[in-house]
């Protein structure tokens, strides 16, 4: 702040220039100008709802003081949905830029009606269709990241099996569809899902043509539940450097932000708000502050509970942030 200017006309004045100074942001920020200042280069958001049209969730997001999302393409019911409005498209990406998001900071969630690696043909033929469907939104949207489940063998066939048939979903849907990178979450190990251990997706992204257009998305219940130690010292550290051996860090798209309601090594899908869950706290403060996590979405698909919902999850998070 400068010194106190006297004067009605002088004040008026200063106040333009203050507008003024906002307008014209930092160009360097553009296209990621919704960084917080404190907190290096972290994109910390929420997945947020599209009721009422598909553009809301951009504003959904800004009220929460989120710095990217996470978004599903339509109702989770159905395989087969009405086409993507054009109109619907051009207003989501019109709030898009017009609020400063980068696209690289979006993250759509797969459908959870997609078994990319079942062994029942019809739901993997069915899979394969919504895939290839979900990435065309993506693109309609402007958007060039998709975040999906692997699969599950449904104790039917063997890993093995279920890793190409997922790879082969994948493939197929590169094929159909343009530049659109396909992200894969690691899991629980609930069930006969695929992809709880680094190596299953290293499987899959071993047998995917394009690996230019294949990521991943580590969600820390998941990891928790699988067994990566996130609660320990040095956990996120450790999971981490494991990451890079088995998978390599240069695949590593979003992280999902998420405390586990179940213990270590559980296998259960159970999310729950931050610092709330036996992963606790300090794991979330060295993910703020961790230097391989800059740019990219870190997203909460927390429960919420009254008073701690995202937008208060989302500012302890940043009030973690050691960087100022
Ligand atoms: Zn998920
Ligand atoms: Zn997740």
């Amino acid at each position: 702040m400068g010194p106190k200017k006297r004067g009605g006309a002088r004040k008026r004045k200063n106040e333009d220039a203050l507008s003024r100074d906002k307008e014209e942001e930092d160009p360097e920020e553009r296209g990621g100008r919704r960084r917080r200042k404190n907190c290096g280069n972290k994109y910390i958001g929420a997945h947020v709802g599209i009721q009422g049209g598909i553009w809301k969730a951009v504003e959904s997001c800004v009220e929460m003081g989120g710095s990217s999302f996470a978004l599903f393409l339509g109702s989770q019911r159905s395989w087969k949905r009405p086409a993507l409005d054009p109109t619907a498209a051009a207003k989501f990406q019109e709030q898009v830029s017009l609020h400063g998001f980068d696209p690289a900071h979006i993250l759509p969630h797969g459908s959870y009606l997609m078994n990319c690696g079942s062994p029942k043909e019809d739901v993997f033929e069915k899979s394969q269709a919504l895939l290839v469907d979900e990435l065309s939104r993506c693109s309609l949207l402007g958007l060039n990241l998709y975040n999906f489940h692997p699969g599950s063998s449904l104790g039917i066939i063997t890993t093995e099996q279920c890793v190409d048939k997922i790879a082969a979903s994948i493939n197929h849907a590169h094929q159909q569809t343009p530049a659109v990178v396909t992200v894969l979450e690691n899991m629980s190990g609930q069930g006969s899902t695929v992809g709880g251990k680094f190596n299953e997706l290293r499987s899959i992204i071993d047998k995917v043509r394009d690996q230019t257009r294949v990521g991943v998305c580590l969600d820390t219940c998941h990891a928790f539940a699988a067994g990566y130690d996130l609660a320990a010292e040095g956990g996120v550290t450790a999971m981490l450097d494991e990451f890079d051996k088995e998978v390599g860090l240069h695949y590593l798209k979003a992280i999902h932000l998420n405390d586990s309601k179940g213990k270590l090594g559980c296998n259960l899908d159970r999310h729950e708000d931050i610092g709330k869950g036996h992963i606790g706290i300090s794991a979330f403060r060295d993910i703020v502050n961790e230097p391989r996590l800059e740019n990219i979405p870190l997203i909460l698909e927390t429960p919420g509970r009254p008073g701690f919902e995202y937008a208060e999850q989302i500012e302890l998070l940043y009030s973690l942030c050691e960087k100022k």
